[in-house]
């Protein structure tokens, strides 16, 4: 028998946020972010459950090339654009729309041979100093690329920093708006915080990404539940071994945890080599062991984390423990909240599932 750990994929819920996504939007079209594949969930298993999107937003190109691979003929736009002239040969075969970001990838634009002229999202830096042209010199940008004929149609983009607290887009919505006032073209805005939040800003297209998976983006002011998404991923194992500890014993490596008291534990089939959080606060972070909420105990470690079974007197080998998402017993655990008490990110949990993990499709 296989480990027990592993995640389940919920096709449903990837479809009932998307639908979250598509009411928000208004008008706009939606990209369905899939970067790092599908967040962690597995880009061939997300795309039966996203495949209502107007388009598909990435980094890599061989996972443009899966998407291909999997029938999609509709729009993919390659958030980084392109990393070397060679890129753009795939972009001219896959039809792949790329974003611009800097000078260089106009360069390369102008070496690239290409019989069909690709449509081009220019990115504009309004504030955030990652990517992005800053706003003087965007529209010298836009006039460079319009004069190439490898150029078909310019898009105007922008990436919010603050997009998850109370006005955290103001300025550079300003910014952006003010600097394209008179430049022809769609516009794309909006990641999940200010879909949710604010709606498409007049954006033609918005990109919502960890939404589309469940979680709540602008955690933890407002859950996953406030905003009406399901969790689309279940991580799950099973107790291999239940303690019986005694006061003053010592669990796992450091002997880091000590037993106050008689206490159960038990010792769920899961560490940092399947993508669990090595690092966790003294009081553990919150786990479901039979749909029952308790909490981790002591250090991570590689294969085994474990648990207080205090809460759960009738757990017992073979339990269920939900690490997140929905229990069998129909309790959920947020993603969110395990990652809040671990000091870290929903996204970076979805993203660090490891590829030995076993992803099956559920409902
Ligand atoms: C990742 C990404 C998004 C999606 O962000 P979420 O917070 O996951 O919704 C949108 N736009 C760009 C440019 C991104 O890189």
């Amino acid at each position: 028998m296989p480990r027990p750990i592993h995640a389940t994929l919920h096709l449903d819920a990837l479809t009932h946020n998307l639908a979250r996504a598509r009411s928000a939007a208004g008008d706009a079209r939606v990209w369905a972010v899939v970067k790092a594949n599908a967040y962690g969930h597995g880009l061939n298993q997300v795309f039966e459950g996203l495949r209502g999107a107007d388009g598909f937003a990435l980094l890599d190109l061989d996972e443009a090339q899966r998407l291909r691979d999997l029938g999609w003929r509709g729009p993919i736009l390659l958030l980084e654009g392109a990393f070397e002239v060679r890129d753009l040969e795939l972009c001219s075969r896959l039809d792949l729309w790329h974003v611009v970001h800097h000078e260089a990838q106009i360069d390369m634009l102008a070496m690239h041979k290409t019989h069909a002229p690709h449509r081009v999202f220019l990115k504009m830096n309004s504030g955030m100093n990652r990517l992005g042209l800053r706003p003087e010199a965007f529209r010298a940008a836009w006039s460079r690329l319009n004069a190439l004929p490898q150029v078909a149609e310019i898009s105007l983009m922008t990436h919010f920093s603050d997009a998850d607290v109370l006005d955290g887009t103001l300025q550079q919505r300003q910014v952006f708006e003010h600097a394209t006032a008179d430049l022809p073209g769609e516009r794309s805005l909006s990641n999940s915080a200010a879909l949710l939040r604010l709606g498409a800003c007049n954006a033609d297209w918005v990109r919502p990404g960890v939404m589309l998976y469940g979680a709540s983006p602008d955690h933890p002011e407002h859950s996953a539940a406030h905003w009406g998404l399901q969790p689309a991923m279940t991580l799950q194992s099973s107790l291999v071994a239940v303690q019986q500890l005694q006061a003053g014993d010592a669990v796992g490596y450091g002997s880091s945890y000590m037993a106050p008291s008689a206490q159960r534990i038990g010792v769920v089939a899961c560490g940092y080599a399947d993508g669990y959080m090595r690092h966790t606060p003294p009081q553990g972070v919150p786990v479901l062991v039979d749909g029952v909420l308790t909490r981790t105990l002591g250090r991570v470690s590689m294969d085994l984390i474990t648990v207080d079974l205090t809460p759960v007197p009738l757990a017992a080998v073979g339990s269920v423990v939900t690490l997140w998402g929905q229990s069998p017993q129909g309790a959920v655990l947020p993603i969110e909240d395990v990652a809040h008490a671990a000091g870290t990110l929903s996204y970076e949990l979805m993203c660090g599932v490891a590829p030995r993990v076993r992803k099956v499709l559920g409902s």
